[in-house]
């Protein structure tokens, strides 16, 4: 009797993404893929994670743009080892773009590496870049409907980040239905609430990133 044998193909991108993890795990760096819309801040919060981590983690990063390097200028000014890609246009970041980047950076001195992806709610999910973690940013000015109408990032995010709460009373952003769409899609996901203009939730932001480099050093 013959028995179906079900291969996995992966794609070229999978496979891609599958080498970046290797070389990332080879020098227990964990890689954080940060994931939002334009505007959300991810830059600031990288920015603030690397202000409150001083000393804690070694830190490096990897700025993806359409054009220009203003992200990676302003990371590196903080003095953290920081790569800049230009996708020349594409509007997310892939395994092969990640990879081309990688040799960029002193992978033996760091502990983790934050990916800040293209500012986008679709494609970028769709991409593995071979991170450990997602991290999706959403900031209340966006509205709470973004969970129901960008289901993907949303579920396929390890953690989500509701940033600039210190605007929410200028705003109409019902925290509890965001967190109650995205709980929804991902029962798994865990919800802090931010800012990283006044440094509010950054403490319960930085312990996850610990705890997960811890984690990750165990394996
Ligand atoms: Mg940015
Ligand atoms: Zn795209």
């Amino acid at each position: 009797m013959k028995v179906p044998v079900v291969e996995k193909i992966l794609s070229a991108n999978d496979r891609l993404a599958l080498e970046n993890q290797a070389l990332l795990d080879a020098h227990g760096v964990l890689g954080v893929n940060l994931m939002a819309s334009p505007g959300a801040g991810k830059t600031s919060l990288i920015e603030a994670t690397i202000d409150t981590l001083a000393g804690r983690l070694r830190l490096g990063a990897i700025d993806g743009d359409i054009a220009t390097s203003l992200d990676a200028d302003r990371v590196a000014a903080r003095g953290i080892p920081a790569v800049q890609i230009n996708t020349g246009g594409g509007c997310h970041l892939d395994a092969n773009m990640l990879k081309s980047a990688l040799p960029d950076l002193p992978l033996h001195d760091m502990d983790l590496l934050l990916v800040e992806n293209v500012g986008n709610l679709v494609c970028p999910a769709e991409f593995d870049l071979g991170e450990h973690l997602r991290v999706m940013l959403l900031s209340v000015t966006e509205g709470h409907d973004k969970p129901a109408k960008y289901p993907l990032m949303f579920r396929t995010s390890n953690l989500l980040l509701l940033n600039k709460i210190d605007l929410l009373t200028y705003c109409d952003f019902d925290v509890a239905a965001a967190t109650a769409t995205a709980r929804d899609l991902n029962p798994a996901q865990t919800v802090l609430q931010i800012s990283c203009r006044t440094g509010d939730g950054l403490d319960a932001w930085i312990a996850w990133l610990e705890a997960r480099v811890a984690e990750l050093r165990r394996t």
